[in-house]
């Protein structure tokens, strides 16, 4: 039987959050917008109060900042400046490396597969459709959550093995003893880009590896 697997999408797919930083806060600063603004936005008003970006408040608790600092723009054009950007195709390019041929090798490979990410759902469907993650995942494939992710887990009923992929290793190895319950054989990848994890740190059946191309797709 072929391994269900459930990738996630922030930080382990995607360079979410080199993302805004690098891509959508200088476009910002190009209609006079500071980065500091934008900055402080994103953190403050919805991923510190919430847990997750939400579109629509950002853009008017941003348009709020600026009026505050005399900056002169409408939200009519922040609003367009956003569309513009993070739905481009040119936010293609925050995909890790060897995240799209991971997904290749999913698809050909048929694998039944999840893409599991908290977040809006409004804002996160439209992303993922402007991304092209459509293309890799088929309809009902795609779960966004606002709860933690375990939630979902404990009432995934998983058939068969699972392979978890995920960039964070308390939550995976949560997710792991869940779901070995149902599903023994249960393994997971934790992606640690950024070398921060020694080998003892992560216990099997969790692997640490360093890049998509580590995994072989079973
Ligand atoms: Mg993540």
């Amino acid at each position: 039987m072929r391994y269900l697997y459930v990738v996630d999408f922030d930080d382990t797919l995607f360079r979410t959050r080199v993302f805004w930083r690098r891509f959508l806060f200088p476009e910002l600063k190009r209609i006079g917008i500071p980065y500091d603004i934008s900055e402080k936005v994103y953190i403050a008003s919805t991923y510190k109060m919430f847990g997750y970006f939400i579109q629509s408040l950002f853009l008017s608790v941003l348009h709020e900042a600026c009026k505050e600092e005399n900056i002169k723009v409408s939200i009519s054009q922040i609003n367009k400046v956003f569309k513009k950007t993070v739905y481009s195709k040119r936010a293609r390019r925050y995909f890790y490396p060897r995240a799209i041929e991971f997904l290749h090798r999913l698809k050909e490979n048929n694998n039944p597969r999840i893409l599991l990410s908290s977040g809006d759902k409004k804002f996160k469907s439209r992303f993922f459709k402007a991304l092209g993650l459509n293309v890799f995942f088929p309809r009902g494939s795609i779960h966004i959550t606002k709860k933690p992710k375990i939630e979902f887990i404990k009432n995934l009923r998983a058939k068969g093995p699972v392979i978890l992929v995920n960039d964070v290793l308390k939550e995976t190895e949560d997710m792991v003893s869940e779901l070995q319950k149902v599903s023994p054989k249960t393994r997971a990848f934790f992606v640690d880009y950024g070398g921060h994890f020694k080998r003892k740190d992560v216990k099997k059946p969790i692997e640490l590896i360093h890049s998509l191309s580590e995994i072989k797709v079973l």
